[in-house]
């Protein structure tokens, strides 16, 4: 079997699904999956299409191509404001944008009038993170120049927290969404389709909140893929965490000092690293870098130091663990991580299922 790989557990990422829609359905809350950290891969949305998932969000067009050239009959929703050079092949594609910027509107209206299209945006409200969003005093104006607008529908309100700021959705901020909605329902006599809370962060407010207010959808990619509550990453109740599994070989199997020697300058990434000197210890060196993963953001099921990654070398501290060269090490893959693996051409990506047959997708995502 090719190394390195990702190996891609779908019935672990359908249950997630099916768990996490019916705790949120339970409050009449509906779920997009996002998909971007998975490059938007059918297989993966094929699952969880099957555990009941009906809408797919990805923050690129050319993700939500792939998908629905695939074949899958879902809605698409692109989660991040479209450029203005991509709002043709948005409206090609995308059944809804989530949107930020009148001048982008007017162009995604402009296309889809053309082709006689209607086009279904969500505005974004800014509630704090500093990523994307119109500031809750900017929203009525826009609100009343989208509703003029022909090719466009105005579909909800939504907001993004956690992913930039740190901002942690609340109590406070998710009453405040649901109080810009229901102003602006009253004000122009609509009724949102969607008022979309946030991402897998907002779990806790959830599970603690005594009344939902006017939300009912979240976009949740992390606590599907990876099973965690994304303020603390600790496991949500009856998730999996290990429904993917990074494999890497070990190329170079040594008993060496644990602190670099000679005179110390910049490393390859400019900085000049520090070492503490535990005596000599068996360094592995796996064939998997920067390019493939994010050296922090994965961990050994055996017990071994990730001691850091170059381009394409991995160096473990793997003593008295007996490997040898030519062993297979695995890992558990945090976010960023598994972005990145998702997105290397060098990482094979396979995905396994109930019947354990094993089926390779292509290298590329
Ligand atoms: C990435 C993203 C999400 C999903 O975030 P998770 O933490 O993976 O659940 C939701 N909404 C927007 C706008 C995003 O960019």
């Amino acid at each position: 079997m090719p190394a390195p790989r990702i190996e891609i557990e779908l019935d672990k990422l359908a249950h997630n699904a099916r768990k996490l829609t019916a705790l949120y359905g339970s409050k009449g809350i509906c779920v997009t999956a996002v998909t971007k950290g998975v490059c938007g891969s059918p297989r993966i949305a094929s699952a969880l299409l099957n555990s009941g998932i009906r809408s797919f969000g990805d923050s690129r067009v050319a993700n939500i191509q792939k998908m629905r050239e695939a074949g899958l009959g879902a809605q698409f929703i692109l989660i991040r404001s479209p450029m203005p050079s991509e709002v043709e092949r948005v409206v090609e594609f995308a059944d809804v944008s989530l949107n930020t910027e009148m001048s982008v509107i007017r162009l995604l209206a402009r296309h889809a009038s053309q082709h006689d299209k209607i086009h279904k945006i969500i505005l974004m409200i800014e509630l704090g993170d500093l990523r994307e969003g119109i500031l809750p005093s900017n929203v009525e104006p826009m609100v009343a120049e989208v509703m003029g607008l022909q090719g466009i529908k105005l579909i909800g309100l939504g907001t993004n927290l956690a992913c930039f700021g740190g901002a942690r959705p609340t109590e406070a901020n998710m009453q405040e969404l649901s109080a810009i909605a229901e102003n602006l329902q009253q004000r122009y006599g609509i009724t949102f389709e969607i008022v979309s809370g946030g991402n897998s962060a907002n779990y806790q407010w959830f599970v603690s909140t005594p009344d939902i207010g006017l939300i009912n959808h979240l976009r949740i990619g992390e606590a599907i893929l990876l099973g965690c509550d994304t303020l603390t990453r600790e496991r949500i109740p009856d998730l999996y965490t290990d429904a993917f599994t990074l494999v890497a070989e070990v190329i170079e199997l040594k008993k060496k000092p644990s602190r670099p020697y000679g005179e110390i300058a910049q490393d390859a990434f400019g900085r000049v690293p520090v070492f503490k000197d535990k005596g000599n210890m068996e360094r592995a060196i796996l064939a998997l870098g920067r390019q493939d993963i994010d050296g922090s953001a994965i961990k050994p099921r055996i017990k071994a130091d990730v001691l850091g990654a170059s381009s394409d070398h991995l160096i473990l501290d793997v003593s008295g663990l007996g490997l040898e060269v030519g062993a297979k090490v695995q890992f558990d893959v945090g976010y960023s991580a598994l972005l990145r693996a998702m997105t290397s051409p060098y990482v094979e990506k396979m995905y396994l299922s109930r019947s354990h047959l094993m089926a390779r997708g292509s290298s590329s995502c």
